[in-house]
């Protein structure tokens, strides 16, 4: 029996949900969701429940620094010492700067709502570089650079539980937030109404009082005419649009070109519907917004996200009980996003001013923006060609950028062709395995810290040592940080400590709670506060809720959301289908938990989801492999069918990130099986964030001959015999197996 129960928080994922550890003596038996979680109310996925323990003695984990030997992505590395390791990395990184300048370094993370954001940033900023590379431009960007130009919380937090309607755009929380997926659940039996938005019938839009399927891409000439449905009916919120919105007559004169009839003939959607859904949502309130990550990577994301916010400050359902809440913060607390905003830990602005991204897009790469993150796609560009300057060094955390970004090929021929990459990480990746240096990373349950999560201020405990040589992210970001310091490396002290347990005691240092407090429950509850912004106004120039923002405007683009056709639309009649990539699956996270059996049995295969007269139109049928191309793509891709009509016959659907850790590498399958390699890292990109369009492309779908694809059959993962690898068709070497002794 398990003696005791550590209160913690998982990380496997953003969402953040409370957790118990629970140890015999000192082995760590199982982890559990935490029922007294304010945040979590002991929900917990199947990634929480498996990740951390099986990730933690993996018998493919790395546990020490290794050196490339031999060719770049031959797979063949020698272990070294960290000392040897950090000279042979600061000596590198010494030539680089010599030749280039500091610029020419960049990093890449995955956001910088993780401490690991906070390291890579100020260590980056610290050698004088400001390209610092995030996943965001493909999940969360436009939604975030939509809340900071007109000052609309993007997330209902808590509160969703207490809607009276919940309107969901592009999300599919069972897949992929189990904590909204509870909190519409609770909402919905207690009679709320809800609205769901996807082109996919997706679990939630099973449970939606109104179903709206727009053509993918069309979103936000929905919006619109949800816009001027509410606005030519009255159906607004009188007071707090006069009180806290401007910008209210230019919308309504933009809206009023989408009535519903045009919204119809765009979007696919009927009129009868559209107005339906708008008096539903304007007259039941308290209302909410989920907005998922189908808004982003689109070439129209940051419009269509401002104009689904603009309904929630119309019908004033903001920073109310059951409304998208303005997020709480915990006096004194310095939580991860305030290091990258803070002029304290940012280099000067002409150094700033040279990040990769700053001109063509302010609003995500300029000293206001969201992430001040680089735009990714450029930077990969910069690494080929030397325009607009050579970038020749790259350092990664916790990241498989090979897999998770479009455009795969070039990421691969990029990062082949560096003067020196290092990556930190638990475990070999398409991306790692192109790296001169591998540092060894820990995981989540060697690793302690402290962040504000919903409504708590929330900890993750330490519950064993660190396995092998492994670092946390900090002691990483630290140990190269004195390695640059002893070569003259660094220009700005913005790194300045000297311990994760020191940055998280900088964290708290004038809340007056110690990390101890917090460990306690592993939660501190947030105090509950409403309506602050009639004390605090908004974070906008106006403090008041920009409908046309001002930020904009004043940068020469259109302050109002409007309609752009798909590039889809515009393509050769040969590419008859509509790409929707992104579908989210509990048991993954990107492109993580590949070589995690528990995992693999749920999701064990890329799936391409068909309707029944779009397969039988291609001979297709569940189970079958098929190619699937797109029109700027350099590849095809294999993946499985699954016939559904929860898409229409002119969509397919799919997923993102695979790989199979078992294949030779160094792409372990992915150029074969991960849709980022047959969909381009742009040119449409969003004018504002810069987001590739890469959630909706054309595509055409043939049937897979399985003589030219060896490949999985059936779905065991046991039986995986042959799978060609990416320069020739010898039969896969395997690399690894899945044990089952990883399952608990
Ligand atoms: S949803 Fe799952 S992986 Fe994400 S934080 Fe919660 S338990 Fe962890």
């Amino acid at each position: 029996m398990p003696t005791k129960a550590i209160p913690s928080t998982c990380k496997e994922c953003y969402i953040g949900c409370g957790s118990l550890i629970h140890m015999q003596d000192d082995k760590i038996v199982r982890v559990s969701g935490n029922p007294a979680s304010p945040h979590s109310r002991g929900a917990f996925c199947v990634k929480g429940m498996n990740a951390a323990t099986t990730a933690l003695d993996h018998p493919d984990r790395i546990l020490y620094p290794l050196k490339r030997v031999g060719a770049r992505g031959d797979g063949n590395f020698a272990r070294v010492s960290w000392d040897d390791a950090l000279n042979d990395i600061s000596e590198q990184m010494a030539r680089v700067v010599d030749s280039y300048g500091s610029k020419a370094i960049a990093g890449a993370v995955s956001n910088q709502f993780y401490d690991r954001g906070v390291a890579m940033a100020v260590l980056l900023r610290s050698l004088g570089s400001p390209n610092y590379m995030i996943n965001q431009d493909l999940c969360q960007g436009c939604r975030s650079t939509a809340g900071v130009l007109s000052g609309v919380p993007g997330l209902p937090g808590d509160e969703l539980k207490f809607s009276r309607c919940i309107l969901s755009v592009g999300k599919s929380p069972s897949d992929s937030n189990i904590v909204e997926w509870m909190n519409t659940k609770s909402a919905k039996q207690a009679g709320a109404k809800l609205i769901v938005i996807d082109p996919r019938r997706s679990t939630i839009a099973q449970q939606a009082d109104i179903w709206l399927a727009p053509k993918p891409g069309t979103d936000v000439a929905l919006a619109l005419a949800i816009t001027h449905v509410i606005l030519s009916e009255a159906l607004f919120d009188a007071d707090f649009v006069r009180d806290w919105c401007i910008g209210v007559d230019e919308l309504s004169e933009r809206a009023a070109k989408f009535t519903p009839d045009v919204a119809a003939e765009i979007t696919g959607v009927s009129r009868e519907h559209i107005v339906e859904a708008a008096r539903t949502f304007a007259t039941t309130r308290p209302g909410s917004l989920l907005m998922g990550h189908g808004i982003d990577a689109q070439a129209n994301g940051v419009y269509t996200a401002l104009a689904f916010s603009n309904l929630l400050a119309l019908t004033g359902n903001i920073d109310r009980p059951g409304t998208n809440r303005i997020p709480k913060a915990v006096p004194g607390f310095r939580e991860y996003n305030s290091f990258i905003h803070d002029p304290a830990f940012r280099m000067p602005p002409e150094k700033e001013a040279e990040i990769i991204g700053g001109v063509d897009y302010p609003f995500w790469s300029g000293p206001d923006s969201w992430g001040r993150a680089c735009h990714n796609p450029s930077v990969i560009q910069a690494m080929l060609t030397g325009k607009p300057y050579p970038v020749r060094a790259l350092y990664t955390s916790g990241v498989n950028i090979v897999c998770t970004y479009p455009g795969m090929q070039d990421t691969i021929k990029a990062l082949r062709g560096l003067d020196l990459f290092v990556a930190a990480s638990d475990q070999m990746t398409p991306t790692t395995q192109l790296a001169d240096y591998i540092l060894p990373k820990t995981t989540l349950l060697e690793e302690e810290a402290v962040f504000i999560e919903g409504s708590c201020l929330a900890a993750m405990q330490a519950v064993t040592p660190a396995r092998g040589e492994a670092r946390t992210d900090f002691e990483i970001a630290i140990a190269l940080r004195d390695a640059f310091r002893a070569r003259g490396l660094i220009q700005h002290d913005l790194l300045p400590w000297n311990s994760r347990r020191e940055f998280i005691d900088f964290q708290l240092k004038d809340t007056g709670i110690a990390f101890e407090d917090v460990c306690e429950k592993g939660f501190i509850p947030i105090a509950n506060e409403y309506e602050t912004y009639k004390t605090n106004g908004f974070k906008t120039p106006s403090r008041k809720i920009e409908l046309a923002p001002s930020k904009l405007r004043n940068a020469g683009y259109d302050p109002l959301p409007d309609y752009k056709t798909p590039s889809y639309a515009e393509v050769d009649a040969e590419f008859d289908l509509i790409l929707m990539t992104g579908i989210r699956t509990m048991a993954l996270h990107h492109s993580r938990f590949r070589n995690h059996a528990w995992s693999r049995r749920v999701a064990n295969a890329p799936e391409l989801r068909l309707h029944p007269e779009a397969a039988a139109k291609r001979g297709l049928k569940a189970g079958d492999w098929a190619w699937i191309e797109t029109p700027q793509g350099k590849a095809r891709v294999c993946l499985k069918v699954r016939v559904t009509d929860e898409v229409s016959p002119n969509i397919a659907a799919t997923g993102m990130g695979w790989w199979y850790p078992e294949l030779v590498g160094p792409d372990h399958g992915a150029l074969t099986f991960n849709v980022e390699a047959a969909i381009p890292y742009g040119p449409h990109w969003d004018p504002i964030s810069g987001s590739s369009e890469s959630r909706n492309c054309a595509c055409k779908v043939s049937k897979a001959d399985l003589a030219d694809v060896p490949i999985i059959n059936g779905d065991d993962r046991n039986t995986v015999v042959q799978i060609p690898t990416s320069s020739d068709n010898s039969p896969a070497h395997i690399h690894s197996d899945i044990r089952d002794a990883d399952i608990r």
